[in-house]
C-alpha cells in the first residue's frame, strides 16, 4: 500500500490545509490493516476530497484515500442494480451504466464524487424533490469497522442510518449496492424561467418541481431593492427517444453525444473571483444585470448531454476555483421562507457574493441521522473567505437557521459553532451513542468531528 507521510490536505474550497499520513489501500485487506494500525490520532476515509469542509481531513492522523478501490463487481441490467467499490466515481459509474439504459439515481453537480463520498455525505442532487438523497437508493453496503472486521449493512438498520450522512465516522464503506434509475437516452431536455425577485423565483421553482425531474434556481446575490433575490429557475428532464434528431437517435444512449455548444457569455467577460480583495461589486452588478436581462423570460426544450447539463443545474458552482472561498449551505423547512428571504437580503446588503446562490426545494428527508437535506428549502452560497464581516454574518445566519429548526450542511462546514449542532441535528445523541458502541476508542475521527464533538 502506498503511504505518504505528511500530506497537506484541504477540502474543495481550499482553506488552510492540515497535514496527515495519506494511505492508499489497493485491497480490502490493506484497508483493514490501515485501520487496525492507525495511530492515536485515528483515521478517516476520503473519496476525492470534493467535500468543501473538513470532513475528509484528519490533522496529525491517517487519511485513507479510497480512490484505488474502484471496481464494478456486478451489474444486474434487468433489475437495474449495481454492486461496486466505494472508490469509484459517480461519473465513471454513469459512463458504464448509460449504454445499458441505466443512470445513477442522484447525479451530483461535481464530476468526481465517489460512491463512498456520496454515502458519507448522503449526497443530494437537483432531483431531490422527487428522488430524495443517496441513502434512499442504497440497498446495502459493506462497512469496515474500527476492529478491522467487515459487516454487510442493510437498509432499515441503525448502522445504515448512522452511516448514510455519517461523514465516515462509523467506518469505511468498501462496497455498495445501488438501485439505479432507468433512462431511454443520454440527453436532457433543459429549460429556464426568469424571475424578477425572490418570491417570484420561489413560486417558479415550486412550479418547476411539479413538472420536472431536475430543478434548481440561481439567485443573483448582488441585486438589491425590489430586485433582491431575482434569478433563474433551471429545469431538465431525461429526453425521450422521439425528442432526438435523427443523427442522435441512432445512438440514443451514447455516453458523449455530440451536440452543438450552447451560446454563453465569453469567459473573458466574467471577472475571476477575488477572495482577498474587493470584488468590484459595481462591475459584477452590471454584469449580473446584463446576464439577467438578456436571458429569455422562459425557454424550454433545449437538448443537452448529461455531463454538461448537470453541473449547470448545480449552479455551475466550481467551488474553490479562485481559492479561498467559504461554502455555506443551509436548509429550512416549509414555513421557513422568511429565513431564506432574510439570508438573501443580508448577503445582498453585504455585497460580497461573486457567484450566484443556488436555491433548491428538498423532498422527503432521508433516514440518515446526520443527513442534511430535509423537506423544505436549501440555499447554497459560495463567498470569498476574505470578505469583511463574513464570520459575523455567517454566525448570525447560523443562529437564525437553527432557531427556525433548520440546519447547515456538515460536509461543507468549516466554521459552525458546536453549541448549535443539537438543535440542527436532533438525532445527534443517537449518532454519538451508536458511534461509541461500534467504535469505543474513536478510531474514526476527522478535523470536523473533533471541532464539533461529533
Ligand atoms: C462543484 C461541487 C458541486 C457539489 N455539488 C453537490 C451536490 O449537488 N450535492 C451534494 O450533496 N454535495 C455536493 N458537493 C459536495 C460533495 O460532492 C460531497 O460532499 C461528496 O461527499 C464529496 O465526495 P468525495 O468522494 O470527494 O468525498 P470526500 O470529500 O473525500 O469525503 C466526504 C465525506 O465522505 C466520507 N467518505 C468518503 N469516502 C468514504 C468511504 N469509502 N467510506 C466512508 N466514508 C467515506 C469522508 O470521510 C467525508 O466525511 C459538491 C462539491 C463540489 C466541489
Amino acid at each position: 500500500m502506498a503511504v505518504d507521510t505528511t500530506v497537506p490536505l484541504t477540502g474543495r474550497g481550499r482553506g488552510a490545509p492540515t497535514a496527515a499520513r495519506l494511505l492508499r489501500p489497493r485491497s480490502y485487506e490493506e484497508a483493514a490493516e490501515a485501520v487496525r494500525d492507525c495511530g492515536h490520532r485515528g483515521a478517516i476515509a476520503r473519496g476525492r476530497g470534493r467535500a468543501p469542509g473538513e470532513a475528509a481531513r484528519n490533522a496529525g492522523g491517517d487519511v485513507l484515500d479510497m480512490s484505488a478501490l474502484d471496481r464494478v463487481h456486478a451489474i444486474d441490467a434487468a433489475g437495474g442494480t449495481v454492486l461496486c467499490d466505494a472508490g469509484i466515481t459517480l461519473r465513471r459509474l454513469a459512463e458504464l451504466l448509460l449504454p445499458l439504459g441505466w443512470f445513477v439515481p442522484v447525479p451530483p453537480g461535481a464530476e468526481r464524487i465517489t460512491v463512498g463520498g456520496a454515502v458519507g455525505a448522503d449526497l443530494h442532487g437537483p432531483n431531490h424533490h422527487r428522488a430524495g438523497s443517496f441513502a434512499r437508493h442504497l440497498l446495502s453496503f459493506e462497512l469496515l469497522t474500527a476492529d478491522g472486521s467487515v459487516h454487510v449493512v442493510d437498509r432499515g438498520t441503525p448502522l445504515f442510518d448512522a452511516t448514510t450522512g455519517g461523514l465516515g465516522l462509523t467506518g469505511v464503506v468498501l462496497t455498495a449496492t445501488l438501485q439505479l434509475q432507468p433512462v431511454a437516452t443520454s440527453l436532457l431536455l433543459t429549460g429556464s424561467d426568469r424571475a424578477g425577485d425572490l418570491d417570484e423565483l420561489m413560486a417558479r421553482l415550486c412550479d418547476a418541481d411539479l413538472r420536472h425531474t431536475y430543478a434548481t434556481a440561481r439567485v443573483d446575490l448582488l441585486a438589491r431593492g425590489a430586485a433582491t433575490g431575482r434569478g433563474t429557475v433551471l429545469h431538465a428532464d431525461h429526453a425521450p427517444p422521439e425528442a432526438l434528431p435523427a443523427r442522435l437517435a441512432r445512438r440514443p444512449l451514447a455516453t458523449r453525444p455530440h451536440l452543438p455548444g450552447t451560446p454563453q457569455l465569453p469567459q473573458r467577460l466574467v471577472p475571476p473571483m477575488a477572495a482577498d480583495r474587493p470584488l468590484g461589486r459595481r462591475a459584477l452588478g452590471l454584469l449580473n444585470d446584463l446576464r439577467h436581462r438578456s436571458a429569455p423570460r422562459s425557454r424550454a426544450g433545449t437538448l443537452r448531454g448529461l455531463a454538461a447539463a448537470l453541473p449547470a443545474l448545480d449552479g455551475g458552482h466550481a467551488l474553490g476555483r479562485g481559492g479561498g472561498t467559504v461554502a455555506y449551505r443551509c436548509a429550512v423547512g416549509h414555513g421557513g421562507e422568511d429565513v431564506l428571504r432574510h439570508v438573501v437580503r443580508r448577503v445582498a446588503e453585504q455585497g460580497c457574493a461573486a457567484r450566484p446562490g443556488l436555491l433548491k426545494r428538498f423532498g422527503e428527508g432521508s433516514p440518515g441521522w446526520l443527513s442534511f437535506p430535509a423537506r423544505g428549502w436549501g440555499l447554497s452560497l459560495e463567498l470569498p473567505a476574505g470578505a469583511a464581516g463574513l464570520g459575523v454574518l455567517l454566525d448570525e445566519l447560523d443562529e437564525e437557521v437553527a432557531a427556525a429548526g433548520g440546519r447547515v450542511c456538515l460536509a461543507r462546514d468549516r466554521r459552525l459553532r458546536p453549541e448549535l449542532l443539537p438543535s440542527m441535528y436532533p438525532l445527534l445523541d443517537d449518532f454519538r451513542e451508536l458511534r461509541a458502541a461500534v467504535d469505543p476508542d474513536a478510531v474514526f475521527t476527522s478535523d470536523l468531528a473533533r471541532r464539533l464533538g461529533l
